[in-house]
């Protein structure tokens, strides 16, 4: 992994008392571990800045089909946005003014970041440039899961610019890699989406929803980037899940035949399996 090579030196240390001012830093390890600490810094302030705007999608997008977003908290009205983020966008989730519980469950969202960060640590070595892209539409797919598990769609709202900067990032991506490793992740994305859209036309509501479709466009091309094999691991590691929970949840007796399972939540799983298998 890419964070634990640097061991933790004491910043300074081989630094004599009477340093001159515009002394440069000495030796390659001084560099490396500032720069470790620089970077730990970055994610701390990135995941403290993401994690409050993830709530709020997560939030704001969990309504029915034709309601309006949400603003404030459903039991007492009191607005929530980023002007006055805490406590209703923090971890334990509760409305500032009457105490209610809003929005995705206490911890969620802090624990999604956090395997979000492990993933593209473990992926920083071998990502070929993706890892931008990777990121990005990790910032988008999570919220838009937590919608998809509160009330069973993937909004237009964060599947569209999840799939909009994937292809861009990974287009950018390409221009320092393979340009071909581009067009299937293109061909990989819009195949991917026809076919869960194609499903939706034959079956209804049998099939997958649109929102899945557009969601398979962002899946589709960060799959195809890494290759066939991989595209082809992670459809299957999404299906085996669904179908896994599905037998579990009909043997409980939790669910019936014709119960509709999200299935966002199986293509993210599905997509950080097969990313972690490849490598
Ligand atoms: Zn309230």
């Amino acid at each position: 992994m890419a964070l634990t090579g640097p061991p933790a030196a004491v910043p300074g240390r081989e630094n004599p008392p009477d340093r001159s001012p515009a002394a440069p830093p000495t030796g390659g390890t001084t560099d490396r571990v500032s720069a470790a600490a620089r970077t730990r810094l970055s994610t701390g302030l990135a995941i403290l800045t993401v994690v409050p705007l993830m709530r709020m999608a997560a939030l704001r997008y969990a309504v029915p089909p034709g309601m309006p977003s949400r603003t404030g908290c459903d039991a007492c009205g009191a607005p929530i946005g980023l002007t006055r983020p805490w406590p209703a966008l923090g971890p334990t989730a509760r409305c500032g003014r009457c105490r209610t519980r809003v929005g995705p469950p206490p911890g969620v969202v802090e624990v999604a970041v956090l395997a979000a960060v492990v993933l593209l640590l473990a992926l920083a070595g071998s990502s070929g440039g993706a890892l931008p892209a990777l990121a990005w539409w990790l910032g988008w797919t999570i919220p838009a899961v937590l919608v998809d598990l509160a009330v069973h769609r993937l909004p237009d709202r964060l599947t569209l610019p999840a799939a909009a900067g994937t292809w861009l990032l990974l287009g950018v991506a390409a221009l320092d890699a393979e340009p071909g490793h581009w067009l299937r992740a293109v061909i990989a994305g819009v195949g991917l989406a026809l076919f869960f859209a194609s499903t939706t036309l034959l079956l209804g509501r049998r099939g997958f929803g649109l929102g899945d479709a557009k969601l398979a466009l962002s899946v589709g091309a960060l799959l195809g980037w890494y290759g066939w094999p991989v595209l082809v691991l992670g459809l299957l590691l999404a299906f085996g899940l669904s179908a896994l929970l599905s037998v579990g949840l009909l043997a409980a007796r939790r669910a019936h035949w014709n119960t509709h399972l999200p299935f966002g939540p199986f293509l993210l799983l599905g997509t950080a399996g097969a990313l972690l298998l490849s490598l």
